[in-house]
């Protein structure tokens, strides 16, 4: 059920409103405006409906206050006012009410004008979705990465969790294109992705097509050695699907991959860190291909082979 959030300081009025909407949708009443931007700020609200005046802080401010909130701009808000006076509406819409309904309330209209914005905000939280998602591939595209990845490392910041981001490459993909077609490519690219996301279902997970045919990956919690363990399950996977690939080190297409893990302090910088995944993928891609480079907490540097193509672990004479 959708929710709805009035504010309105007369009990009375809400009441009023809240049984025509009751049937209908899930609707919460606060009697302030500073409560009510509270609630707004985490309600989840598909609609907000307003009351001009109030004591304290009055409808007109209220707004203001919701408008300059990322959380909150998006949600539609509709006056409430006796003052049906012509000043008054366009000092509201200026503030970006998308209506008006006055009082004494007039049940239908009440009802299909909530309707109505309701219908409309559905629509534009869809398409604005949509416009987040890489049509390819099926996960967040670019854009969707930057909406993602802001609240993140803000949310990271503050809480102070280790926050891993991996930048990760499909190996010589020009020279793919060109021996199998870009069709193919295409394929692969979709693959990849496909590969990755199966790896990355937990709900703080996050993946998306960066550009072309680069990714990026943020996992939330977890400590370096762990996320970058789990990243090089990804890149073993692509590996594993063995796609043909004339021209790789390893006959079939690979990845490489870049990672940073870091626990943010509240001055931290995101694209320094973004940076820092981005020199770790130059790094794996100049050792070799078909590897992961990753910087810890420590900002101490692991790499998944040594510039010799073995692994660390790997003991055999010579090895060393
Ligand atoms: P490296 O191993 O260093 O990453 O070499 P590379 O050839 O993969 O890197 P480069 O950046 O030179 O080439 C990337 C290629 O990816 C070039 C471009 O045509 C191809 N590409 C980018 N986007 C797409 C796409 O959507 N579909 C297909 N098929 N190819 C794409
Ligand atoms: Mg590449
Ligand atoms: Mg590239």
């Amino acid at each position: 059920m959708e929710k709805i959030l009035i504010v309105d300081d007369s009990l009375l009025q809400a009441a009023q409103l809240k049984s025509i909407l009751d049937s209908d949708y899930d609707v919460t009443v606060m009697q302030s405006a500073e409560e009510g931007l509270r609630s707004a700020s985490t309600g989840g609200y598909s609609l907000i409906l307003l009351d001009v005046v109030m004591p304290g802080m009055d409808g007109f401010t209220l707004l203001k206050k919701l408008q300059e909130e990322i959380i909150t701009q998006s949600i539609p808000v509709i006056l409430i006012t006796s003052l049906s006076d012509v000043e008054n509406e366009q000092r509201g819409f200026v503030l970006g009410a998308v209506d008006y309904i006055t009082k004494p309330f007039k049940p239908l209209i009440v009802k299909a004008r909530v309707n109505t914005h309701i219908k409309l905000y559905h629509y534009r939280r869809q398409a604005e979705e949509q416009s987040m998602i890489d049509q390819l591939t099926g996960i967040a595209n670019r854009r969707g990465y930057e909406r993602y990845s802001t609240a993140k490392w803000n949310e990271a910041r503050h809480l102070r969790v280790p926050f891993t981001i991996c930048i990760f490459d499909i190996d010589r993909f020009k020279n793919y294109n060109d021996t199998y077609g870009h069709p193919a490519g295409d394929r692969v690219i979709a693959a990849v992705a496909k590969t990755a996301a199966c790896f990355l279902r937990r709900s703080t997970d996050f993946l998306a097509r960066y550009g072309g045919e680069e990714f990026v990956a943020i996992l939330l919690g977890d400590s370096s050695a762990k996320a970058f363990r789990h990243m090089q399950k990804i890149r073993q996977a692509v590996e594993d699907l063995h796609i043909p690939h004339g021209a790789t080190e390893s006959e079939w297409v690979t990845i490489s991959m870049g990672g940073v893990t870091v626990v943010p302090e509240p001055e931290s910088d995101y694209s320094a860190y973004l940076k820092i995944a981005d020199t770790m993928l130059y790094d794996a891609k100049s050792n070799g291909r078909n590897q992961g480079i990753w910087m810890d907490e420590l900002m101490t540097q692991h790499r998944e082979r040594r510039p010799d193509g073995r692994r660390p672990d790997d003991r055999r004479p010579g090895g060393r």
